[in-house]
């Protein structure tokens, strides 16, 4: 059965791939990984989202579309896909093809999804519209996303899939400010083989590798990192302030949890932020609880 990546999610009438629905199923806005159909308005066959309700951190299996009914026969969700897979294997030497392309936004819009859970469960006279009105295809549509989680797990599947180049991650700064492209290759940054010398460090990236997450303070943690950047001595951290968690407006106590878990375990963690070049350390800095995500699966190299 042809791969869906894309799904019409009846609970917020949008269409959305599965490491999206993860996200806010985490975030508590979508709350039933059966409520998701073809995003063909003429075909609607059932959709479950298998693994939306797997907690982050064990990385079995990444989030996927199932089908549990067959397509219309005029479904053009699933005819294109059949298409453009006899035409890719033709072209293999068109590396620069685009895949995928992932915005993923550092602040969440003020009143993030309030309006969108107003949508009635199964109203299929919304979905028609909804799909109509955009004129969304597969291939120019993005996933929004705000959790390094989830940023993680397309990482993950790029590597598996080799589409690492492939893949475009959009970073939206601001409400009004630019949006930066990186392939999600370069958008990762390896701590034990990344050359501090040539990173921009004032733009963010995210920063990975084994580390020990420590209480600092009352209401703050410490994240030390194991390896230091290539050929360069100073150990690399992290302050996670209280200001930082308590400015977390969604799910702060979830979030939270998900640090404590690991608490003097060393585990493999990744950040997105900036670096500050400190006299004897090396500061990542954050800037939102949503921007930290931890996998207890040793992950192999890139
Ligand atoms: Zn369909």
């Amino acid at each position: 059965m042809a791969k869906i990546d894309y799904a019409y999610s009846l609970e917020i009438g949008e269409a959305i791939d599965a490491i999206q629905a993860q996200e806010l199923y985490f975030d508590k806005i979508l709350k039933d990984k059966r409520n998701f159909m073809c995003c063909d308005s003429n075909c609607g066959a059932k959709i479950t989202c298998a693994n939306m309700d797997k907690s982050y951190g064990e990385m079995k299996r990444i989030p996927h579309f199932k089908c549990i009914e067959d397509h219309s026969e005029q479904c053009q969700e699933v005819a294109p896909l059949k298409k453009g897979r006899k035409q890719s294997k033709q072209s293999d030497s068109e590396e620069q093809e685009i895949t995928k392309q992932i915005m993923f936004g550092i602040e969440r819009p003020e009143n993030h999804y309030e309006k969108k859970s107003n949508v009635i469960l199964g109203d299929k006279e919304k979905k028609d519209s909804d799909i109509n009105g955009n004129g969304e295809t597969n291939s120019n549509r993005k996933s929004n996303i705000f959790l390094v989680d989830s940023l993680v797990q397309y990482f993950i599947r790029g590597n598996t899939e080799k589409t690492l180049k492939s893949t475009k991650v959009i970073i939206k700064l601001g409400k009004k400010r630019n949006a930066y492209v990186y392939s999600l290759q370069s958008f990762f940054k390896e701590i034990s083989s990344a050359d501090i010398k040539k990173i921009k460090i004032n733009n963010v990236y995210v920063y990975y590798g084994k580390a020990r997450v420590k209480q600092n303070g009352q209401d703050g943690y410490i994240i030390e990192f194991a390896d230091n950047f290539y050929d360069n001595d100073k150990k690399v951290v992290c302050y996670l302030k209280k200001e930082i968690i308590e400015e977390c407006k969604l799910q702060r106590n979830t979030k939270e949890n998900k640090v404590r878990n690991y608490l003097n375990s060393e585990i493999n963690c990744y950040l997105l932020g900036n670096v500050v070049m400190g006299e004897k350390r090396i500061f990542i800095n954050l800037k939102s609880l949503d921007h930290i995500a931890f996998s207890e699966k040793e992950l192999e190299s890139y």
